[in-house]
């Protein structure tokens, strides 16, 4: 409800005038919005709902006057729902005095002797038996268990009164005892019972807790009891809250009787925000929050390596202070305080590591690819013979890329573009500059089939323009190898297109001035080191239709610069994308002979290649012979999937492109780059299976002419999640949406998958959740880096990040 009012007070500051947002138009919204009313409205307002959203349908046409008056009675019909909705009266929730934490509370540190590399097993109270439990955490020096954060907590400090108790939650009460009664249960002699009777000013509750043994049934263990609660007491009671058919009740509470409603609770517990810590075996809890507590107050010596004014600048709580807090949280605001310079730490390590790396490549100098006096003559002429002229975007990235090249820094430049912007052109004509300023050009694809389809493009332009280019990958034959490697040396070769396995080859450059990586995020680190090792310092570009959310793209580069295809060739037509179930799979076959009838060609796509009982995937083999037999037995049908041989694989994309087969039954082996513009439906088996990103890179095989086209999702899983995501597909075609909820559902590690993933370490920090942090982190990290790029003024931070590049290797080399 409040973003509908935020709406409708924006709508009325900027005069009426059916705002455009990114997704839709404020009218649509508000209509959207308005079906997000709560289920138990009372007929009579729901009318007045029901109302107003037809008005809004019609909002558009209507002149300003009507507009207006419409805009003002919704803001009034929200406003008198809200009041309805809102409670009567809200009662304070009690306060409760806690002593503070352990470290006030005189214990010492147990000994001035520990520092942070410390072994736990030193500690004091800590034996070997522990000690080895710890260890199978990976916890070996107070210090890791320093970082070692609480996964969760336990919120004791929930405080609330008897009616705003909440099933499922945890929450701490203050109230009098009003009945106290101990008694053995009727029922099992071994057990007795304490039931107290509690009110506060808002109502009653019955709390109970039972005593399990025969020493807890004797009368005057009982009696003992009884006394210690007395009537008329206050006490403090913390707990998770259940679910009964009496109300809400505890489960099991901590109890304590305060000495007067406002004294203080001497439980460690009870009011407080309790750290839930991972566990192992034979490592309960309790006994892991004594150790953390028993090295903590060390801290409190350890130095802070963010400046004083860097820290008041950033409102950012001290380190020493953060990490007692998030260990033992004296409040939510301290909890989320420390949080948040944990992460900034986390993050601003990253972000100063990213720097400085970039920092020793900008000093290794690249050949700057400026054009001779009188230059332009390669490009101007690629462009030309183009049958189509540039978008504004290709030509804004285009230019951004030949700015860099003219610099004798290396450039390390990302181009997004969703699928089918046109990211190849711009390729080519980039690494037409840096051959007509003199040097050689490598292009490299992930995929072999992919590599060939470059290549064959390259082929129609080329030879028009008199560059010489080869195609390498796995299955040149030998001999063609030789020649072409010669070549590439000597530097008559000046363009060579290939795998990224180009890089693992023997394959020497003349004079290499531009590496173009095709779908990928990330040039590896590895990968760098590899050419460097070869004597060679290219500009480099990497290409990607999978844009990565910018939380993700500043954890791997930093400040990578990134250009950005925002815009499609003219023509196209959006994909018409629905989700079926798989009895329904005949409607896209009904497609599939409409589409071909019209001269267009289809995709079958299927997870698997060969049939797995056990998973019940169709596969590719089974579905083609289906298909080809049975379904489309008047069509020509093709197969492709990862076993084939490359010359298989090439033999089958070359007749699906040259229309000789008009169904084509593949594997995930089209997701990237294949390019036919007639193919215009595509059939998705198994799409939960897939990750969004992937489903949208599969799906933009198909809208690449100017032809209708359309995509069809089968599910056959009833999971709910799995229906989501893929409606998330259904609704939207923008690539940046569709990779920010692929990061929310699946997380970093699985979006970028491994191969390329190269992710940070952090502790605590979320990607999804922390990207505010993050910005800020890098903005620091940025002015740092520019003032004191060597960090010769910031010793605590050059301190910090060659212990966490230290903790890295040692990871890695415990990992091997
Ligand atoms: P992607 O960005 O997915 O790699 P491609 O470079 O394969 O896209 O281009 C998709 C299709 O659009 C190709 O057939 C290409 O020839 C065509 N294309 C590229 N740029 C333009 C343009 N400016 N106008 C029209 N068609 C274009
Ligand atoms: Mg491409």
């Amino acid at each position: 409800m409040r973003a509908l009012q935020q709406a409708l007070q924006v709508e009325a500051d900027r005069g009426f005038i059916d705002l455009k947002g990114r997704q839709t138009c404020f009218s649509s919204f508000v209509v959207q919005q308005l079906q997000l009313r709560p289920q138990d409205l009372p007929a009579e307002a729901l009318q007045r709902l029901l109302d107003l959203s037809a008005g809004f349908q019609a909002y558009g046409e209507l002149p300003l006057a009507r507009r207006q008056s419409l805009v003002r009675t919704a803001r009034e019909r929200l406003h008198a729902l809200r009041q309805a909705q809102q409670p009567v009266l809200a009662v304070a929730p009690p306060r409760l005095r806690l002593v503070s934490n352990s470290t006030a509370a005189g214990k010492a540190p147990n000994s001035a002797s520990l520092n942070a590399d410390t072994p736990l097993s030193e500690v004091r109270g800590v034996g070997p038996k522990t000690a080895s439990r710890l260890a199978q955490l990976g916890l070996l020096l107070v210090r890791d268990l320093v970082h070692y954060y609480p996964r969760d907590y336990l919120d004791y400090a929930n405080l609330v009164r008897i009616n705003g108790l909440k099933p499922g939650t945890t929450a701490t009460i203050v109230a009098t005892v009003r009945r106290s009664h101990a008694f053995a249960s009727p029922r099992n002699p071994n057990l007795s019972i304490l039931e107290l009777h509690l009110i506060d000013c808002t109502g009653r509750i019955k709390v109970t807790r039972f005593f399990a043994g025969q020493r807890f049934s004797s009368p005057g263990w009982l009696q003992s009891q009884q006394r210690l609660f007395p009537v008329g007491a206050t006490v403090a009671v913390s707990g998770l809250v259940k679910e009964t058919p009496y109300g809400p009740a505890f489960q099991d509470p901590l109890m304590e009787v305060l000495e007067s409603p406002q004294a203080p609770v001497r439980s460690e517990t009870i009011g407080r925000l309790l750290p839930v810590y991972g566990l192992t075996e034979g490592l309960g809890a309790d006994r892991l929050r004594q150790v953390v507590e028993a090295v903590i107050p060390l801290v409190s010596s350890w130095p802070d390596p963010l400046p004083e004014a860097l820290r008041r600048s950033q409102k950012l709580m001290g380190r020493s202070e953060a990490l007692t807090q998030i260990h033992g949280p004296s409040g939510q605001e301290q909890l989320q305080a420390s949080r948040r310079r944990l992460v900034f730490d986390e993050f601003l390590l990253l972000q100063l590591g990213l720097a400085q790396r970039r920092r020793q490549l900008s000093l290794r100098p690249a050949p700057p690819l400026a054009l001779p006096p009188g230059g332009e003559g390669l490009v101007q002429k690629f462009l030309t013979i183009l049958p189509f002229g540039l978008t504004g975007a290709q030509q804004r990235v285009l230019a951004e890329i030949r700015a860099d090249l003219a610099r004798p820094q290396p450039m390390a430049r990302l181009v997004q573009g969703d699928v089918g912007s046109g990211k190849t052109v711009v390729a080519l004509a980039s690494l037409l500059t840096a051959i007509e300023a003199g040097c050689q050009g490598a292009l490299m694809a992930p995929t072999e089939v992919l590599a060939e389809q470059h290549y064959r493009k390259l082929a129609e332009w080329l030879p028009q323009l008199h560059v010489t280019s080869a195609l390498l990958t796995g299955s040149t034959p030998a001999p063609r190898r030789r020649q072409l490697l010669q070549d590439l040396v000597n530097g008559q070769l000046q363009l060579l297109v290939g795998t990224h396995a180009l890089l693992e080859d023997p394959v020497q450059f003349d004079r290499l001035g531009l590496v173009v990586v095709d779908e990928q995020h990330r040039f590896g680190v590895r990968q760098r080191n590899r050419l460097l090792a070869k004597g060679l310092q290219p500009h480099l570009l990497t290409m990607t239709a999978t844009p990565i959310p910018r939380t993700l793209a500043l954890s791997l580069h930093g400040d990578l610069d990134v250009s950005q295809i925002d815009e499609l060739p003219p023509g196209r037509q959006p994909i018409r994308t629905s989700m079926v179930k798989g009895s329904q799979r005949q409607r896209g076959y009904e497609l599939i002979r409409e589409q071909v009838a019209l001269g267009q060609r289809a995709y079958v796509v299927l997870p698997l290649v060969e049939e797995s009982e056990k998973l019940e995937l169709r596969s590719a083999v089974e579905v083609h012979r289906q298909l080809s037999e049975e379904e489309f037995p008047d069509l020509a049908v093709g197969l492709l999937h990862g076993r084939l041989s490359s010359a298989e694989k090439q033999a089958a994309i070359g007749a699906f492109a040259s229309g000789q087969t008009q169904v084509l039954v593949s594997t995930t082996v089209v997701e990237v780059g294949v390019d036919v513009p007639e193919a215009s439906v595509m059939v998705i088996e198994h799409a939960e299976r897939f990750g969004l990103a992937q489903l949208h890179q599969l799906r933009g095989r198909v809208g690449r002419g100017a032809a209708a086209s359309y995509c069809l999702l089968i599910n056959d899983s009833s999971n709910v999640l799995a229906r989501q995501r893929l409606e998330v597909l259904v609704r939207t075609s923008d690539g940046f949406e569709i990779a920010e909820m692929d990061l929310r559902l699946r997380g970093p590690g699985q979006v970028l998958g491994t191969r390329q993933s190269g992710l940070p370490d952090l502790a605590l920090a979320s990607l999804t959740e922390d990207g505010t942090v993050l910005e800020e982190a890098r903005d620091v990290a940025r002015q740092i880096t520019a003032a004191d790029p060597e960090l010769r003024q910031h010793q605590g931070l050059a301190h910090a990040l060659a212990e966490q590049r230290r903790r890295q290797m040692d990871q890695a080399a415990r990992l091997n």
